[in-house]
C-alpha cells in the first residue's frame, strides 16, 4: 500500500525499499510538483536504457508500454478498466479520455537505470508519477511482486490529474492510497494503515489536517503523512452522507479551479470537531481492520506470458 512502506522515508510516498527501490511510489508528477521535478530540477538526458516499446495495450485511457507480451485481458489491465470507472463512480467525476500512459519495465534494474539516466536525482522507488508541463501523464514502474498495488495506485494518480486543474498533494496522495486497495469495492481497508493507525493512537497522535494541507512537495510527506492522509479520505467517504458531500463537492471545484481553499474548513463547517470525529472513526476502523481485510477481495496474482 503505500508507497512506501519501510524504513526509508524518502519518499513522500514511495519510497522503497526492496532493494532499489520498493515500491511504488509516487510520483513525483504532481501539479507543480511535477513542473518543479519534470522541467527544472531533472532536465531530461538522453536515455542509456530506452522506454519499453514492444508490447502495447490501448484501454480507454489507458495505454501500457511494455517490452514482455502482456494480453489485453490480462486480469490486471481489466482490474484497471474496472477501477477506471470506480474512481468515477465513487467520487462523481466524469470519465475522462487524457490518455495516461504506463511504462512497465520487465524488471526493476531496467526500471532504475532508466529512471537514473532518464530523471537523474529522484529517489529510488518502485514507481513513479510523472506530470511534465504540457506532455503526458505517464507512470514508470516494473513488474514486481506488487505490482497491482503499484498499478492501482499510480493510476489512480494518472486519472485525477487527468480530469481535474490540480489536486493538492495529501488528497493525491490519500485518493490513491485509498484506490490501490483491490476488492470487490472502493473504500476496502488498507491493512498497514490501520495498524499503524492503531499504534499512532495509542501513543498519542492526533490528525491535523491543516498541517497536510500546507505539504506542496513529495519530498515533504512522510509515511506518516500518507497514512493520515488515506484515514482522512476514508474518513469523509465512508463516515457519513455529509462529509462526503463535503469532498465531493471540492472535488467538483478541482475541475476547474486548482487552488479551491482549505478543505478542512469546509469539513469543519459542515461537521465541527472534525478531528474528534475522525480519532474515533479511525478507532473503529483499526478494530475492525483485521476482519474487514480477511473478506473476499480482488487480488490478482501478478502472472504475465512470456518475455519477447
Ligand atoms: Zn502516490
Amino acid at each position: 500500500m503505500d508507497c512506501d512502506k519501510s524504513t526509508s522515508e524518502l519518499r513522500p510516498e514511495r519510497l522503497t525499499p526492496r532493494g532499489l527501490a520498493r515500491r511504488r511510489i509516487l510520483a513525483l508528477g504532481l501539479g507543480p510538483i511535477v513542473a518543479c521535478l519534470g522541467a527544472s530540477c531533472a532536465a531530461p538526458r538522453s536515455a542509456q536504457i530506452g522506454l519499453p516499446v514492444k508490447n502495447t495495450i490501448q484501454s480507454d485511457q489507458l495505454l501500457v508500454v511494455s517490452d514482455f507480451k502482456l494480453p489485453k485481458d490480462h486480469p490486471l489491465i481489466k482490474d484497471l478498466k474496472t477501477l477506471r470507472r470506480q474512481v468515477s463512480e465513487a467520487l462523481e467525476l466524469p470519465l475522462g479520455s487524457k490518455q495516461v500512459t504506463v511504462y512497465l519495465f520487465s524488471d526493476e534494474l531496467q526500471y532504475a537505470q532508466y529512471l537514473q539516466s532518464r530523471f537523474p536525482g529522484y529517489p529510488p522507488r518502485r514507481a513513479y508519477f510523472i506530470q511534465t508541463p504540457g506532455k503526458e501523464l505517464a507512470v514508470y514502474t516494473w513488474w514486481g511482486d506488487r505490482i497491482q498495488e503499484d498499478l492501482r495506485h499510480e493510476f489512480t494518480h494518472g486519472l485525477l490529474h487527468a480530469g481535474l486543474e490540480g489536486v493538492p498533494l495529501w488528497l493525491d496522495e490519500g485518493l490513491a492510497e485509498y484506490f490501490e486497495v483491490a476488492g470487490p469495492k472502493p473504500g476496502q481497508v488498507n491493512i498497514e494503515h490501520t495498524q499503524g493507525l492503531a499504534i499512532a493512537l495509542q501513543n498519542g497522535w492526533r490528525p491535523n489536517l491543516d498541517r497536510l494541507e500546507s505539504l506542496e512537495k513529495v519530498e515533504h510527506m512522510q509515511r506518516p503523512d500518507y497514512r493520515e492522509s488515506w484515514a482522512w479520505v476514508h474518513y469523509m467517504l465512508h463516515s457519513s452522507p455529509d462529509t462526503r458531500q463535503v469532498l465531493l463537492n471540492y472535488l467538483q471545484d478541482l475541475r476547474t479551479d486548482a487552488r479551491p481553499g482549505s478543505l478542512h474548513a469546509r469539513l469543519q463547517d459542515a461537521t465541527p470537531d472534525c478531528e474528534g470525529r475522525l480519532l474515533s472513526y479511525v478507532a473503529g476502523v483499526s478494530s475492525f481492520g483485521p476482519w474487514l481485510a480477511a473478506q473476499p477481495g480482488g487480488a490478482v496474482q501478478p502472472v504475465r506470458a512470456a518475455s519477447y
